[in-house]
């Protein structure tokens, strides 16, 4: 069979117009990972599958591809929930839109495909109720995604002497570890600072159930530390620039301003 059509789900990351009307989509779906997807006469308002294949949808498509072509073209599609209030929001806008750029930039291991959909899902959620700031969410997609892909952290005790607690501690953004300020070295490089509540948010993010990752909050000085690890983390394990982290940064207001790497 030349053709074979499939039924897919998942949420559309980034959309390019092609010629005319047309445009190519980009999903994460739980059954196939990334994919592209041509759509054709998407641009026209008139077109039945419109909001299913705009930006941020999660919707159900059924596509078929040519076994020569990477490119899939869509038969159906059906809207299961738009996130319409992130629209309302500059900020949680830019965010979704470096959210995509990472998931589109990091490789998806297959049997995560549905692990980092649910994350996108659940994080676009959080979003739209602003249940969490920007600047908290960011760092927690960032944290969530490397271990999705293969970079959780070890922060079960510190590196060198097992050490649960201590007064100090320093985040490895090369190793992806954590070292007491007993067992820091002068030569140690990469490291960033990690207070006590700082470390036990990394942990909640990292091993907290996905439903039970929200339930914490960091405020001030720990979250700054917990956001400036976060992006220094994953910039390090990834290409490490960001056209829409540039963009997520000119538009974020107030104290998430003053986060850099
Ligand atoms: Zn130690």
């Amino acid at each position: 069979m030349a053709y074979q059509t499939q039924k897919i789900t998942g949420i559309v990351l980034k959309e390019v117009k092609t010629k005319e009307s047309d445009k190519i989509i980009t999903v994460l779906s739980r059954e196939l990972g990334v994919i592209n997807i041509y759509v054709k006469g998407a641009m026209r308002l008139k077109n039945k599958f419109h909001s299913a294949v705009s930006l941020f949808a999660y919707s159900e498509f059924v596509v078929f591809r040519s076994r020569s072509s990477e490119l899939y073209q869509l038969n159906e599609a059906e809207v299961k929930h738009v996130f319409h209030r992130l629209s309302e929001n500059i900020e949680y806008l830019a965010l979704a839109m470096y959210m995509s750029e990472l998931v589109c930039e990091v490789s998806v291991p297959d049997d995560m495909n549905n692990e980092i959909l649910r994350l996108f899902l659940n994080m676009l959620h959080v979003m739209c109720s602003k249940r969490w700031p920007v600047d908290l969410c960011k760092a927690a997609f960032e944290m969530r995604l490397m271990c999705d892909t293969g970079y959780r952290p070890d922060l079960v005790g510190c590196k060198r002497c097992a050490k649960y607690e201590a007064e100090l501690f320093f985040f490895d953004t090369e190793n992806g570890r954590i070292v007491c300020n007993s067992c820091q070295k002068p030569y140690d490089r990469g490291f960033y600072i990690a207070e006590m509540p700082t470390v036990n948010a990394l942990r909640y993010l990292a091993y907290a159930d996905l439903e039970k990752m929200f339930g914490f909050n960091i405020t001030g000085l720990f979250k700054y530390q917990l956001c400036a690890i976060c992006e220094r983390y994953i910039l390090n394990h990834t290409k490490g620039e960001y056209k829409t982290l540039d963009f997520l940064k000119s538009v974020m207001t107030g104290e998430e301003n003053k986060i850099e790497g």
